[in-house]
């Protein structure tokens, strides 16, 4: 994004037009529907850019703007339709360091005007960084059709109302009201009464809602999959879109956050490889807190949720403390590094049988039944085991597993960042090492990639 979209607050300030002709004339219309002070600067003004301005009770100066004229001056629009006469202009709004834009000149622009679609105080903003107008004009055509014409007017009422609102505790039950009031209530009374009633209309309607039962809240343990949203179930996506709070783990990267609403509370817990962790209590005393206020939360883990993510002791949790609760599983970590190498977690004459296992537990290293994963043919998924690789190998090759078993590193399995290292059980250390990962990596022992995945070599690095 180069341009970032905002929107200025014009009350008391002023906007200057610089132009003689129709292409002033267009930006004049527009800048007339806002609240600034214009002032226009026309050498020699043609007919209908001075009615424009006389109906209008514009200021006209009849002279070219140097800059001490700009100074204080909110945006400038250099509108000659003309290059040489527009880059004076722009050297004198750069000079008094004043925003500008030249029309039809994204080079020379500090900033560029969106198309516009306008139900003030609703207003929608379309831009594309002027790499297709058309497209930009297609879209506002699209929204001008789709958004009704009293859209405006609920919106100023919306507004008027919206302290008296708070009356209804934060989160599902003023949202519910909202919507009740901008999709159903709303439209009917507008459509039925007129403007002036929609007041009347609102106090009805939160007299409706405040004597409706609050349903309690509740808590979803949503497994959120290895990263990729695409990886995401829907009834993730549906339970994320409806959430009043997400408490969720530092493995949920922001691409996954981005697609709960912005007004839900995000508390970020667990902890980030060996780094500060957040108590267990604490985690649970977070959950509670907001599922006691009415709030729905969701408990958003990475992965799978019952997968090392200590699901029983938040469910326990829950459970005695009165608070309802559900658990939706999600892609664990085997499962993406798998389809990143291509390869599968079982195979007939092979393994009929996968451990899911960690490298670590809260007493250190993880001791295993390392004589039966030492066998040919044992396929396991260790998690958390980047600083584990040294004593996973010891161990294993102790109790007599071939050194030339193949072993694959895969790190931010199904994120853009996804690194795959092909290794050996006698190099899983050393090649762990050398690889310097900085995200999570979840180690496949008994597998490689296969030769599909193989013949990409850019996917795959080998340090052999
Ligand atoms: N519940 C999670 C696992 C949590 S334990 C799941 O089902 O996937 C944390 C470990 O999971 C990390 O140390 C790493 O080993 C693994 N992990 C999680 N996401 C990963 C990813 N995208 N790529 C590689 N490993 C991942």
């Amino acid at each position: 994004m180069q341009h970032f979209p905002i929107f200025l607050d014009l009350a008391d300030r002023r906007v200057v037009i610089a132009g003689n002709g129709e292409v002033a004339l267009a930006k004049l219309r527009l800048l007339l529907k806002t609240v600034a002070r214009i002032t226009v600067f026309a050498t020699e003004p043609e007919a209908d850019l001075l009615d424009t301005i006389a109906a209008h009770g514009v200021t006209l100066e009849r002279r070219e703007a140097v800059a001490e004229d700009l100074t204080g001056t909110a945006l400038a629009y250099a509108a000659h339709g003309e290059a040489e006469a527009d880059a004076r202009f722009a050297r004198a709004a750069r000079a008094a360091g004043v925003l500008l834009n030249a029309v039809d000149n994204l080079e020379a622009s500090d900033f560029i005007t969106p198309a516009i679609v306008d139900r003030d105080p609703v207003t929608v903003a379309i831009g594309t960084e002027g790499a297709s107008p058309v497209l930009a004009r297609s879209i506002k055509t699209d929204l001008e059709e789709r958004l009704p014409q009293g859209l405006g007017a609920l919106a100023r009422a919306g507004k008027l109302f919206r302290a008296r609102a708070e009356a209804l505790p934060y989160g599902r039950a003023r949202r519910d009201f909202w919507a009740d009031y901008y999709f159903n209530t709303g439209p009917e009374v507008l459509a039925e009464a007129g403007e002036e009633l929609l007041d009347h209309a609102l106090e009805a309607l939160l007299a409706q809602h405040l004597a409706a039962e609050q349903e309690p809240g509740r808590v979803d343990l949503v497994g959120a999959g290895p990263g990729n949203p695409d990886l995401m179930t829907l009834k993730a996506r549906r339970l994320l879109d409806q959430a009043d709070v997400i408490v969720h783990d530092r493995l949920v990267p922001q691409a996954i956050l981005e697609l709960a609403r912005r007004e839900a509370i995000f508390v970020a817990v667990g902890k980030e490889g060996f780094g500060p962790s957040t108590p267990q209590s604490e985690i649970n005393a977070h959950m509670i807190r907001h599922a006691l206020d009415g709030h729905r939360v969701v408990r958003l883990k990475g992965g799978d949720a019952s997968v090392f993510g200590r699901l029983d002791e938040e469910t326990a949790a829950l459970t005695e403390a009165g608070i309802d609760w559900s658990v939706t599983p999600g892609i664990t970590a085997a499962s993406a590094a798998a389809a990143a190498i291509g390869a599968s977690l079982t195979r007939r004459t092979r393994n009929s049988e996968l451990r899911l296992m960690t490298a670590q537990d809260i007493e250190g290293y993880a001791e295993q039944d390392w004589r039966a994963l030492a066998r040919p043919g044992s396929v396991a998924a260790i998690y958390m085991g980047k600083r584990a690789a040294r004593f996973v190998q010891g161990r294993l090759l102790m109790h007599g597993a071939d050194g030339l078993t193949p072993v694959t590193l895969v790190e931010n399995a199904s994120r853009p960042d996804q690194r795959i290292v092909a290794s050996r059980l006698d190099r899983l250390s050393s090649d762990m090492t050398d690889a310097g990962f900085s995200g999570p990596v979840i180690t496949l022992f008994g597998l490689a990639p296969s030769k599909a995945a193989a013949a990409l070599p850019d996917l795959i690095e080998d340090f052999a």
